[in-house]
């Protein structure tokens, strides 16, 4: 080899040590990302951590905090708001009804035709649509009048063009998924607007009021014979309400629905947006003689819950891995808006069963711009998914053992802990709301866990429908 040959020898050896050294170097470097991603996970998972005695403990915080709440306004970390309903129907209720569910992300307008006993559901129509975002920031007329005007195209679809300026005004259930501190049956004032609403302006105000004013605006002949505060619930429960002229809930919309086909129901809960939950309550506990319906008022649990944060919870976490280690590549940017990722596409990446993960890769690059994430990162991806709808359908099921134990029906006691004779009451908890029912795995960590905390036999003699 001549000189020159053994300078471009050395060259190439060197280029190549250089080369190797990088990679070697990449490896470790790319290893040492890895292994903070995965130790970021492990912290986030131990602190997520819900073992069964740690759910005991929030059942008792939570029946402490019904009984504070039921003694004094103000005097416990959960809103027990009275709902002025004294009776739920019983399925002898008769004639049609119309009921308005204004929820934090979709608005429907219901018509429904009882049939009277036994719980006879003639047929019932059901049109849904959602809210559009600029109302969301509008004024509450604005809101209104945007709901008066689709009720009064649904109702007049509904009689076929006949004229709804008529000598008779309809009565109207209007469940409204945000806090209400209620005055009457159909009356209440909004005390906060929540889930991302922002209207200007109206705390304080009667939104019963505010609705009928709107609906008379628009020509529309109904006034609110029920207004139901709160958040989320199944269709038909307005209306059974409103054969009772009575305001409530839109959780105690649920409860009555469900106790309108079976008596057993004892409490309803939503989980949807915003988590919400009520039951009844024996007239004489009510102490300050204001408060029944648990509105979810500790924040902090309901933020730990509801649809409206799973996502954004996740979207953190995902945050902090990416400006922690590269697993993401320079995928930190979209991460770093908030709320870019929502809950239904949290439950789409953890529901994905594809082997290699396609439905996480399509998510993470259409809504947050991520490409050639690896299968392993997606997977960390889908584990942190898990995590956080783990703690959250835990804890919900703790919130409801909760209200169970408030009852006397978690079978920690004796009669009045839900046995009659020996034997174990049924007792049946209506559940709603789009987290429980559209996410399956979500439903099904929250009934193996209210079966945890109960124990089997006690849980066999209670049901969520
Ligand atoms: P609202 O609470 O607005 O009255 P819903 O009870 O229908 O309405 O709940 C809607 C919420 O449910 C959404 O904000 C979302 O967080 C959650 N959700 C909807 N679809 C899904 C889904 N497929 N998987 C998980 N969560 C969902
Ligand atoms: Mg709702």
């Amino acid at each position: 080899m001549g000189r020159l040959g053994f300078r471009v020898a050395l060259g190439c050896a060197a280029v190549s040590c250089a080369i190797a050294a990088a990679l070697v170097g990449r490896r470790l470097r790319s290893r040492r990302q890895w292994s903070r991603a995965v130790e970021l996970v492990r912290e986030f998972e131990e602190a997520c951590a819900t073992p069964v005695g740690r759910l005991r403990q929030v059942v008792d915080a939570m029946a402490v905090e019904m009984h504070a709440g039921l003694a004094s306004d103000g005097g416990s970390k959960l809103k027990m708001l009275l709902t002025f309903i004294d009776k739920l129907p019983d399925g002898s209720e008769e004639g049609t009804y119309y009921a308005l569910d204004l929820g934090a992300t979709n608005f429907r307008t219901l018509r429904v035709h009882l049939g009277g006993k036994p719980s006879m559901i003639l047929n019932n129509k059901v049109e849904c649509q959602p809210i559009p975002k600029e109302l969301m920031t509008g004024t509450i007329e604005e809101l209104f009048n945007f709901v008066a005007l689709t009720l009064k195209k649904f109702v007049q679809r509904e009689e076929k063009g006949v004229d709804q300026i008529s000598d008779n005004t309809k009565d109207l259930g209007f469940t409204f998924s945000f806090p209400v501190k209620q005055l009457s049956v159909s009356s209440g004032l909004l005390i906060k607007w929540t889930k991302g609403f922002s209207v200007k302006d109206d705390v304080g105000r009667d939104v019963a009021q505010c609705l009928n004013e709107a609906m008379l605006k628009v020509g529309l002949n109904m006034h609110v014979a029920a207004l139901w505060s709160g958040q989320a619930l199944l269709f038909m429960q307005f209306e059974t309400i409103v054969l009772r002229s009575k305001q409530v809930n839109d959780t105690v919309g649920t409860l009555a629905l469900c106790h309108y086909g079976d008596e057993d129901t004892v409490a309803a809960v939503i989980i949807g947006t915003g988590t919400n939950a009520c039951y009844l309550e024996r007239t004489d506990a009510i102490i300050k003689c204001q408060g029944l319906l648990t509105n979810s008022g500790v924040m902090g649990f309901e933020k730990m819950i509801s649809g409206m944060y799973l996502g954004e919870i996740v979207r953190r976490v995902l945050h902090r891995i990416a400006e922690e280690s590269e697993i993401f590549s320079d995928a930190a940017q979209s991460l770093s808006a908030p709320f870019v990722l929502r809950t239904p596409l949290v439950a789409a990446m953890h529901e994905d069963d594809s082997p290699d993960l396609r439905e996480v890769g399509r998510i993470l690059e259409e809504h947050l711009k991520m490409y050639g994430v690896s299968k392993n990162a997606k997977r960390l991806i889908v584990h942190v998914c898990d995590i956080v709808t783990r703690r959250a359908a835990r804890l919900a099921a703790a919130g409801i053992v909760g209200i169970l134990k408030k009852l006397g029906r978690d079978g920690s006691g004796g009669v009045a802990s839900g046995r009659t004779k020996g034997k174990p009451r049924r007792t049946v908890v209506a559940v709603e709301g789009g987290l429980y029912t559209k996410y399956s795995i979500f439903r099904e960590y929250l009934n193996e866990a209210v079966g945890e905390i109960l124990g089997e036999e006690v849980a066999r003699n209670v049901s969520s429908v």
